[in-house]
């Protein structure tokens, strides 16, 4: 099963409108020469306009999304359809950062998967484990409660046009990153557990790696059997070592 590989760049809250004009632009300019590799950018929400505006066949995301689909009474939201609106294509659901800050639980992060794909837009869903969940031996547990909780509200139809991110959050910004060994033993876990649901779809499904990946890293993740690309933090913000991780996926 061939599947094309996804490198995002996840901004976090970094950028203004002049980061975003030249961020964009060269990364625009140099995933026009890549072939075999999808390239997404996450700006913050008052850049995604702007950044679709220069992001030629870069996609565009939001970093999150309301669980709430409709128009309505939630002050400082932002739906999926205001996101579909003026050009995204994806969001980032259940990003560490947001469970760990602003209590996005299992059940909340499931509401916003099916809210971002009620408009039209693909998620993708973050997963991962603490360190003191792995050094207690409960990786598999906590990534099983994580997706099954998706896996429950959405339906494992839902998989069929989704990405999923493995991002252990003892590797996220601390330059620490999971070896090649552990990102493929985790990948294949995951994708083995939605396979006991559906075959085809978990066959399918782009599983993306997120901790600390660089330039350096990239190809020797990227080249495991299950992994699908990357979830980019630090390293999507230099559009030199962003464009080799890309140039890493397309090599994979
Ligand atoms: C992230 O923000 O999702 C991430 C993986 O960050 P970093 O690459 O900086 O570890």
């Amino acid at each position: 099963m061939s599947r094309t590989p996804l490198v995002a760049g996840n901004w976090k809250m970094h950028g203004s409108t002049e980061m975003t004009a030249g961020l964009v632009a060269e990364i625009a300019a140099g995933a026009a020469n890549l072939a075999g590799v999808e390239v997404l950018v996450c700006p913050p929400y008052p850049y995604l306009a702007q950044a679709v505006s220069l992001a030629g066949s870069v996609s565009v995301g939001a970093q999150d999304v309301c669980d709430q689909a409709g128009q309505g009474a939630y002050t400082g939201e932002v739906n999926g359809a205001m996101l579909k609106d003026i050009g995204c294509t994806h969001a980032i659901i259940g990003h560490s950062e947001r469970r760990q800050f602003y209590g996005d639980s299992n059940e909340l992060v499931a509401a916003k998967f099916i809210a971002t794909q009620a408009a039209g837009l693909v998620p993708v869903l973050c997963i991962g484990e603490m360190l003191e969940e792995r050094e207690s031996g409960n990786t598999e547990n906590v990534l099983a409660a994580q997706l099954d909780a998706v896996v429950q509200a959405a339906g494992i139809e839902a998989f069929a046009d989704a990405v999923v991110a493995y991002e252990p959050v003892w590797a996220i910004g601390t330059g620490k990153t999971a070896s090649p060994e552990q990102a493929q033993e985790v990948h294949a876990f995951i994708r083995g557990r939605l396979a006991d649901k559906d075959a085809t779809i978990a066959a399918r499904l782009r599983i993306l790696y997120g901790g600390s990946v660089k330039p350096g890293n990239a190809s020797e993740l990227f080249g495991c059997p299950d992994v699908d690309g990357g979830l980019i933090g630090g390293a999507s913000l230099k559009s030199e070592d962003f464009l080799a991780i890309c140039q890493a996926g397309a090599g994979a």
